[in-house]
């Protein structure tokens, strides 16, 4: 019954940082903005790991991207995954490339499991597992949640939000679907991608972080993987949100109704 679970950990711009949109629209300034585990890779991890307790087996972080993406595979280290894959590559990625990559690591490493974010919060294309599901031709859940709040005793237990069936062989999913949740069973292997509500992803310790540079990181070069890297997705432009107007004060709430009603037009 254990599980080799492959998880991945993007690096993306903290999201307690300001980010501003370059004057000419091509990206973000990236100049004093710091970097981090993308959050919903934080509870891929932490899920992968709490199946991992449950029934045993591995977890396998890989992360695509620069040479400061292996930050984000030791903090996955440091949670405790078993070792890491960093492909490395330097120019633009995109959905399509990515889960191309993702594919040829899952053929490299053949785990019962792949868990990703459901989205990165730099990009949001919110494409990758999807792809990967598709490239891989395997069944896939996506946004898996939980019945439990994240304060439940359950949560406090740190049981896994997915369950893995007696024989070993599927892995159910709890799902948020518009106003319930929804129960699927997936055959393994699968993928699986994480929304907010899954879990509370665990602070590395101390013992985890000094573990973790010890761990096996393997790097190879992208262009190993025989991928075409030409990108499909090209971001053409980014553009921020109108400035926020000041509001004003009203006495009471007929004047607020008023406000409502004839000038914003909204009742
Ligand atoms: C708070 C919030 C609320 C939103 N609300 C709405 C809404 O109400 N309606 C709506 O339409 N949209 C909403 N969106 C936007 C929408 O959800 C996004 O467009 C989409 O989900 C994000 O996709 P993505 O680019 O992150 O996916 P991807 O880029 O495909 O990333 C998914 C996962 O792929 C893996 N991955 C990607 N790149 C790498 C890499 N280089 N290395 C390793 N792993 C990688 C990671 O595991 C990542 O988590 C919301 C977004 C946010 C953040």
């Amino acid at each position: 019954m254990a599980l080799k679970i492959l998880v991945t950990a993007k690096r993306v711009e903290d999201p307690e940082s300001k980010i501003r949109v370059r004057p000419d629209g091509a990206g973000i300034v990236t100049e004093g903005v710091n970097y981090k585990v993308n959050p919903f890779d934080e509870i891929a991890v932490e899920e992968a790991l709490r199946l991992k307790e449950k029934h045993g087996g591995e977890v396998v972080v890989a992360s695509i991207g620069g040479d400061k993406a292996m930050t984000e595979i030791r903090a996955a280290l440091a949670m405790g995954a078993e070792r890491g894959l960093l492909v490395r590559h330097d120019g633009p990625l995109d959905p399509v490339i990515v889960s191309a990559m993702l594919a040829k690591l899952v053929e490299r490493e053949k785990p019962d499991l792949v868990i990703l974010g459901k989205q990165s919060i730099d990009d949001d294309q919110n494409q990758t597992g999807q792809y990967l599901a598709e490239r891989l031709g395997w069944p896939q859940a996506t946004f898996a949640s939980k019945h439990d709040s994240l304060e439940s005793e359950a949560e406090q237990k740190k049981q896994p939000g997915l369950a893995l069936a007696a024989d070993g062989k599927a892995l159910a999913v709890v799902r948020e679907v518009d106003g319930g949740v929804e129960t699927l069973e997936v055959v393994l292997p699968a993928v699986v991608t994480t929304d907010l509500r899954l879990n509370k992803p665990r602070f590395a310790s101390l013992p985890g972080i000094m573990k973790a540079k010890k761990k096996e990181v393997k790097e190879l070069p992208s262009a190993e993987l025989g991928v075409d890297l030409a990108p499909k997705v090209v971001i053409r432009k980014l553009s921020e949100p109108p400035k926020r107007q000041g509001g004003v004060k009203v006495a009471d709430v007929n004047e607020l109704w008023a406000k409502l009603h004839d000038e914003a037009k909204v009742l």
